[in-house]
C-alpha cells in the first residue's frame, strides 16, 4: 500500500490555479523529494496531503486513508498518529518550553510529559538533534536553526507512517542541513516511516532516493538521483528554464 497517494489534484487561491491535476504516490517506506521555485505550490501540495487545507477536485490517501474528505477533528486526529508534519513557519508554540512542544502530539492524545515512555523519546529526539540543552526554553528565546530542529522533533515524536517536510533545513547552515538529512535517512530506514522532503537545495533532494519536480501544478518530471546533488541541479535548470 502507498505511504502517499494523490490522484488529479486540483486547488486555486482566488483565481489563481495553483495545483492543476497532480499525480504523486510515494511507496510505503520512500524517501521522497518535491522541488520547485518558489510559488509553485509546494507548500500547497504538502498541507492538501497533511489534510490542512482542502482540494477543489482530486483525492489524496494517506497509507489508503482518504484525507480530503476528513473533518477537521478526524484530521487532526490521524495526523498526530500517522502523519508528521514540520512547517516551513515551524509553528511552535510560544507559551510552551521546547520539551511541551516536542511531546504535544502524544500529550494532545493523553499521554504525559512525565510517563517514561514519552519522557524517553522526547529526550532521545532531543539528543539526535543536538538540543537537549534547549529543553526548558521556550521557542522564541532560540534562533531560527534551534526552532527548526524542535519542529522536526515533533514531527517525529508520534513515530508516524510518513514524514511530511516542508524545507526543513531552510534555515540551517550546510553542515547543519546535512545533519537534518542524515537523521531523516535514519528515521527512514527501518522503512516504517516515509518521507516526503520540500526543498529548493539540490544538496537536500539529493538525500532522497527520487526527487519530483513541480511546474504549472503538476509532477513535470521525476528521477531517481539519490547522492547526485550535481544531476539534481542540472535537471533543475533544465525544468525551470
Ligand atoms: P511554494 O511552497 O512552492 O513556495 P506555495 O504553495 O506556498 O508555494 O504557494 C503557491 C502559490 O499560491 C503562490 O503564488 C502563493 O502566493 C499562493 N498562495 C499560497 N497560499 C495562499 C493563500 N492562503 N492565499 C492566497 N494565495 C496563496
Ligand atoms: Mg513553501
Amino acid at each position: 500500500m502507498e505511504a502517499l497517494k494523490a490522484d488529479d489534484v486540483w486547488r486555486r487561491y482566488g483565481s489563481q490555479e495553483v495545483l492543476k491535476g497532480l499525480d504523486l504516490s510515494l511507496a510505503s517506506g520512500a524517501f521522497e523529494a518535491l522541488m520547485g521555485p518558489s510559488g509553485c505550490g509546494k507548500s500547497t501540495f504538502l498541507h492538501l496531503a497533511a489534510g490542512l487545507l482542502a482540494a477543489d477536485r482530486g483525492a489524496i490517501e494517506i497509507g489508503g486513508v482518504d484525507v480530503v474528505g476528513m473533518r477537521d477533528a478526524v484530521a487532526a486526529k490521524f495526523r498526530r498518529r500517522h502523519v508528521g508534519v514540520v512547517f516551513q513557519a515551524f509553528n511552535l508554540l510560544n507559551e510552551k518550553s521546547v520539551e511541551d512542544n516536542i511531546a504535544l502530539p502524544l500529550m494532545l492524545d493523553g499521554m504525559r510529559l512525565s510517563s517514561p515512555k514519552v519522557r524517553g523519546r522526547v529526550d532521545a529526539l532531543m539528543g539526535e538533534l543536538g538540543i537537549s540543552a534547549l529543553a526548558r526554553k521556550r521557542p522564541e528565546e532560540l534562533s531560527g536553526g534551534e526552532q527548526q530542529r524542535v519542529a522536526i522533533a515533533r514531527a517525529l515524536v508520534a513515530e508516524p507512517d510518513i514524514v511530511l517536510a516542508d524545507e526543513p533545513t531552510g534555515n540551517l547552515d550546510s553542515a547543519s542541513a546535512k545533519g537534518i538529512c542524515s537523521l531523516l535517512r535514519g528515521v527512514n530506514r527501518g522503512g516504517k516511516t516515509a518521507i516526503l522532503l520540500v526543498t529548493h537545495d539540490p544538496q537536500v533532494a539529493a538525500c532522497a532516493d527520487r526527487v519530483h519536480f513541480l511546474r504549472d501544478g503538476r509532477i513535470a518530471a521525476s528521477i531517481d538521483a539519490r547522492g547526485d546533488a550535481a544531476r539534481i541541479s542540472q535537471f533543475y535548470l533544465e525544468t525551470y528554464r
